[in-house]
């Protein structure tokens, strides 16, 4: 059985609680065999920076480099409002995702059946919706240079974010997005602006070039980002697998995420490059969700979304495809019993706490594999 390293950074909040759950369950897949997971524990967040003055030591960043996957919870909370900017809570995971290299970005958009009347759209638009947004996280808008803010000779301001992506940084998140979609249903949909930006004129020219040297077995279509975010919510069983650049990717992320229902339910994985040598990469799994402050402490948050982040672990990072497929079954399974915690509870549903849900989870693993 091989030895794989977990780095767990739960951090601040609620994040300790739901992943307490999530150890539960990492236990439960070394003792049927899967891997031979070993945990280490860290600390991100408000907590490093009570503990260490910074928001991550560099004794945990050198633990999340020798990791063969990171899992993170949460980080951020009112009690760090007035810390200095550069050791804020969130600079821990903006440290991670920049020295780990994890330019991309994977996050699935799951509509559980037992969940379809929870989404702000009509049930039969979301039942069974199941698409993957794969977002360019290291470059575009955010990072490019210039970015400032100057102030005029006639004392007015201007100023400058810079759109800047190069034939690399295209190439090797599209190439991504093909591969993911070469495990699904063969469907890549490229969303940019190249009827406006320059940008977007050099990423269609890369997608399209990779597709025909590369992945011309797979289905490729380009869409317009305004229009995708439209379709997104008009039909959006209609896409697969979609990469968009960081940006575009932030927000079209966000409106899939609510066609399902809760942030609560919402997992993420951002991944870095292919190591030749071992072909692995670098990775963090983390729930969408943030420290929810106003629950913290009181055992109520929903687990599902960091447990479905190490569902992804085990499907992105150590190929435990079975695995993860049998803890996505338990999740379906126990929500379609009618098990809930409070931010997705409905008419006829049983609410239970954090612990709760997580038990439930383990319970039916232990059912379906008996
Ligand atoms: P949030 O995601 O923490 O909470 C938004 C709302 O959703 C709250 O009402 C919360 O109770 C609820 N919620 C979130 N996760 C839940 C769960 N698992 N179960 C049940 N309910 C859940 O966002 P926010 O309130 O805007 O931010 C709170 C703090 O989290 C801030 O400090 C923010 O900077 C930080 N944050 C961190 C991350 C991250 O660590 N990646 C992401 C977003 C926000």
């Amino acid at each position: 059985m091989a030895t794989q390293k977990l780095l767990v950074l739960p951090g601040d909040g609620i994040g300790p609680e739901v992943m307490g759950e999530v150890e539960k369950i990492v236990g439960w897949f070394t003792r049927r065999g899967v891997a031979a997971f070993e945990i280490e524990r860290g600390l991100v967040g408000g907590s490093a920076y009570d503990a260490h003055g910074e928001s991550i030591s560099n004794a945990d960043m050198a633990l999340a480099q020798a990791a063969d996957a990171v899992l993170f919870g949460a980080v951020g909370g009112p009690k760090w409002a007035d810390v200095p900017y550069s050791k804020r809570p969130e600079a821990g995971l903006l440290r991670l995702r920049r020295d780990l290299g994890l330019f991309a970005n994977l996050r699935p958009a799951i509509c559980f059946p037992a969940l379809a009347a929870a989404s702000s759209l009509k049930p039969e638009v979301v039942e069974g919706l199941d698409i993957l947004i794969v977002r360019e996280l290291t470059g575009g808008v955010y990072f490019g240079e210039p970015k400032e803010i100057v102030t005029l000779e006639d004392g007015s301001q201007r100023a400058v974010d810079t759109q800047l992506y190069t034939t690399g940084e295209i190439e090797r998140i599209t190439r991504v997005a093909f591969e993911l979609a070469k495990t699904r249903r063969n469907k890549v949909s490229s969303a940019e602006k190249h009827n406006v930006m320059k940008s977007g004129v050099l990423w269609k020219q890369v997608v399209t070039r990779v597709h025909k040297a590369e992945f011309a077995d797979v289905e490729l279509e380009h869409v317009l980002a305004d229009n995708c975010a439209m379709q997104l919510v008009r039909r959006p069983k209609q896409y697969d697998v979609l990469v968009t650049d960081n940006l575009f990717g932030d927000i079209l992320s966000d409106i899939a995420a609510m066609l399902t229902g809760s942030l609560g339910m919402l997992p993420s994985a951002s991944l870095g490059a292919e190591d030749p040598a071992t072909g692995k990469r670098k990775a963090l799994y983390e729930p969408v969700h943030g420290s929810a402050p106003d629950i913290a402490g009181k055992g109520i948050a929903n687990p599902i979304a960091t447990v479905s982040s190490f569902s992804m672990a085990l499907r992105y990072s150590f190929k435990a495809i079975a695995a993860a497929d049998l803890l996505d079954k338990a999740i379906t399974n126990v929500l379609a019993a009618g098990l809930r915690t409070a931010d997705i509870q409905s008419d006829n549903t049983h609410v239970v706490g954090t612990a709760a849900m997580g038990d439930a989870i383990l319970a039916e693993l232990e059912r379906l594999s008996a």
